[in-house]
């Protein structure tokens, strides 16, 4: 029997471990974790630029304490994601511990309808959080504290801090509640995860709508600005000139596959002809920081159908299907049993038409009749494995592992 390896490819992403708090300006520091953290010392306090994950609060606390012993004046949100806003506990309990006045904690003001909904749909957010990003049965995939923001802004807000400008700007990108900043005496600018050193992480399978070309408009602003230093959401700081074509080469993939699709829309073209047709330029596919190590084009790609579409698919046999046990049925009937079905299959993953042969085996599986057979579940976990060995998206491996360790199971519980 097939036992799913946990290990991800070699090219997987990763976000990179924690690696402590580096100066990366005089008074500016970033902390490379998941996600990253920012802060900036002034005279009259500290500012932070995002908290990183719940579980990282105390390493990011105690990682500013070693730096600084000033109080901490304020808390910015790049956006409300898990792992950017909710390290924020440890901070306010330092500044109870301390006797400091709370951190006023400011975000776009839609970071509290996300917070809302969040909390609306936990159980739907521990469900597809668990696949995304594989958390272990017994560990919670989302928190359940929620520190919503004291000042929240419509299009822009900028505040002064010892000697130092912060100017908070909207943009919507992997979100619709995203800030950027920008400190002009430093040229320094957080960007949150309008950068992350993978392709863009639209269209994620789970997740509410994304935004192509705010997104690219967001990254063209911080290019305008000529920054010296940027902090991306996810991954290394990224300097000087290389700024330049990391911010604009994000931004002219995002511009190229909205193009493309909407052309194809224009010419009445169905998602499935414009999956098999949109490809980024060679040019672009090989850049590292574009790498489809979390996100991938084929999700952006869905995500900018669905943006401006419906979910028809174009042919009317799809409008009101029969159920899937039914056509299951049919097809294993009159391919005389299950018998050649499996056989196909195991005949195409030999030639490594893996995704074929899932078809295959999928008739197999959702026939009432036949589903309780033990090798058409071992072949499936053994199918699921091998895409998930072939893909990059840390997202997409995820999903394949996930069924891959479900077939196994059930796989092991037939007899
Ligand atoms: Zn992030």
């Amino acid at each position: 029997m097939v036992k799913p390896k946990n290990e991800k490819p070699q090219t997987q992403p990763v976000f990179p471990q924690y690696k402590g708090v580096e100066e990366i300006s005089p008074k500016v520091y970033s902390i490379t974790t998941f996600g990253n953290v920012g802060f900036v010392v002034t005279d009259e306090g500290v500012v932070v630029v995002d908290t990183a994950v719940h579980q990282f609060g105390e390493l990011i606390r105690n990682d500013i304490r070693k730096v600084t012993d000033a109080p901490i004046h304020s808390v910015i949100y790049t956006h409300g994601h898990y792992d950017h806003a909710f390290g924020v506990w440890a901070l306010l309990k330092d500044a109870e511990e301390r006797g400091d006045p709370p951190p006023r904690i400011i975000a776009h003001e839609n970071v509290v309808r996300r917070f809302n909904r969040y909390r609306e749909l936990q159980g739907q957010q521990e469900f597809i959080n668990r696949i995304q990003f594989s958390v272990p049965e017994g560990v919670s995939a989302v928190p359940k504290e929620y520190h919503y923001p004291d000042v929240t802004y419509h299009d822009r807000f900028s505040f002064r801090l010892g000697d130092l400008t912060f100017e908070l700007r909207f943009g919507m990108g992997e979100t619709d509640d995203a800030t950027w900043v920008w400190i002009p005496e430093k040229k320094v600018i957080f960007s949150g995860d309008f950068l992350l050193w993978s392709f863009p992480n639209i269209g994620n399978p789970f997740k509410v709508q994304r935004y192509e070309t705010e997104w690219a408009e967001a990254l063209e602003q911080m290019a305008s600005l000529h920054p010296d230093i940027l902090v991306p959401g996810h991954g290394p700081v990224i300097l000087g000139e290389k700024i330049q074509k990391v911010c604009l080469d994000t931004a002219r993939a995002l511009r190229y596959l909205h193009e493309e699709v909407v052309k194809r829309l224009n010419q009445g073209a169905w998602i499935e002809q414009i999956l098999e047709e949109v490809q980024l330029p060679e040019d672009l596919a090989n850049k590292s920081y574009l790498a489809p190590v979390y996100g991938c084009p084929p999700f952006v790609i869905h995500a900018i159908h669905r943006r401006y579409a419906g979910w028809y698919d174009g042919n009317p046999s799809h409008l009101f299907p029969s159920k899937t046990v039914d056509i299951a049925k049919e097809v294993v009937n009159l391919a005389g049993g299950t018998e050649a079905l499996l056989k196909r299959a195991k005949a195409l993953k030999k030639a490594e038409e893996v995704q074929l042969a899932l078809h295959l085996v999928d008739f197999v599986l959702d026939n009432p009749e036949t589903a309780d057979l033990k090798d058409a579940h071992e072949l499936k976990a053994e199918l699921l494995q091998a895409k998930a060995e072939q893909t990059t998206s840390f997202i997409a491996h995820n999903i394949f592992m996930n069924g891959a360790r479900r077939e196994s199971q059930v796989a092991r519980e037939l007899k």
